[in-house]
């Protein structure tokens, strides 16, 4: 009798063992799963991004999953999935989507000393839902045969009648220009924004068609003499293979607007990236934007796609540096997300295609 019980016991106890051990087993291998993948919703469109997904996939084991929108479709896609979104980072070539998102409560703040410390501080989210991976300027490229660089100066400018005809820049659809004219209202308010805007229509040497780098061929086919452009796309140009390409860049100068003293400063947008608010894997989440910000994937950044780091450590590519430095726009770029409502409706009431 004892001995059956006993028995009965010892079977039960092992049972209980085997079905803990199981158990243990299964949330090994689910945490296993989990550790080694990152999923990223990613409007970046650059060949750099590829290349330090895998630098980064080789360093950790941690597989990049990337799935590739514009920036409102994947704000969309997050909104629609909600607590059951794989994603865990969010990045967009715009602070002002950025700020949309977090807005729409998909983002969740980052607290992370390593991160934070990879990061010029005056670059940062005031609000701590994003982090900066590189930024860029929106510049003044000019024809160096028909321009010179004195007869510059700001964004308003542009708008003198000596420019009739002579100004290049795509259409009011693209996020680049929204970005600008966000910024414009934000500094200037929305009686200036509104008469830059359908004055430097008046200027316009052809309706707005094709991308950044279309206006700086356009200018070295002689289309018109100055354009607004992105200044990424300049390095991109200079160091092409392309013959037509390499000739376009060369045909152009560079030069950063709004530096006077009492200017606000050249427009500028960063690449950055939001740590989605159900992120289910955080950690590997948090380890890629440290490598993102880390010195090694920042050269990486300059030397590839041209932009500028945001980590003081790391200097601009040699084509970048020889433009010299310049007084950047210190503006909250939350506000270029704040403004940008404002921004589509000035653009729909001038006659800026
Ligand atoms: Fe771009």
């Amino acid at each position: 009798m004892i001995l059956h019980i006993n028995l009965t016991f010892l079977l039960a106890q092992r049972t209980i063992l085997i079905i803990f051990a199981l158990l243990t087993l299964s949330s090994c291998t689910n945490e296993q799963k989990k550790s080694n993948e990152v999923n990223l919703y990613s409007q970046r469109h650059y060949t750099v991004d590829e290349m330090q997904y895998e630098a980064f996939e080789q360093e950790t084991g941690i597989k990049v999953n990337v799935i590739k929108a514009n920036a409102d479709e994947l704000i969309e896609r997050l909104k629609n999935e909600g607590s059951n979104s794989p994603a865990d980072l969010f990045i967009s070539v715009d602070a002002g989507k950025l700020q949309k998102a977090s807005k729409l409560d998909l983002l969740q703040k980052i607290s992370n000393d390593q991160i934070n410390s990879n990061i010029s501080d005056d670059l940062k989210d005031i609000n701590g839902f994003w982090v900066p991976i590189t930024y860029r300027a929106r510049i003044l490229v000019y024809s160096k045969d028909r321009v010179k660089a004195e007869q510059l100066s700001t964004y308003s400018s542009l708008t003198d009648d000596k420019w009739k005809n002579k100004i290049l820049v795509r259409s009011s659809s693209n996020a680049y220009n929204q970005a600008l004219l966000s910024s414009i209202v934000a500094n200037k308010g929305v009686e200036s924004a509104t008469n830059w805007a359908s004055s430097l229509v008046e200027n316009f040497a052809r309706d707005p068609k094709g991308n950044d780098r279309d206006q700086v061929k356009a200018i070295a086919a002689g289309q018109g003499d100055i354009a607004i452009v992105n200044s990424y796309y300049i390095g991109l140009l200079l160091s092409s293979e392309k013959e037509e390409e390499l000739k376009a860049g060369k045909s152009v100068g560079v030069f950063f607007p709004n530096q006077a003293e009492g200017e606000s400063g050249t427009h500028i947008n960063i690449s950055g990236i939001g740590l989605a608010k159900n992120s289910p894997n955080k950690e590997n989440a948090l380890k890629l934007i440290e490598f993102l910000t880390g010195e090694s994937a920042q050269s990486r950044y300059v030397n590839t796609s041209f932009e500028y780091p945001v980590n003081p450590n790391v200097k601009p590519s040699d084509i970048v540096s020889n433009w010299g430095g310049f007084k950047r726009d210190k503006l909250d770029l939350n506000k270029l997300g704040i403004f940008r409502k404002k921004a589509i409706e000035i653009f729909d009431t001038s006659s800026w295609k």
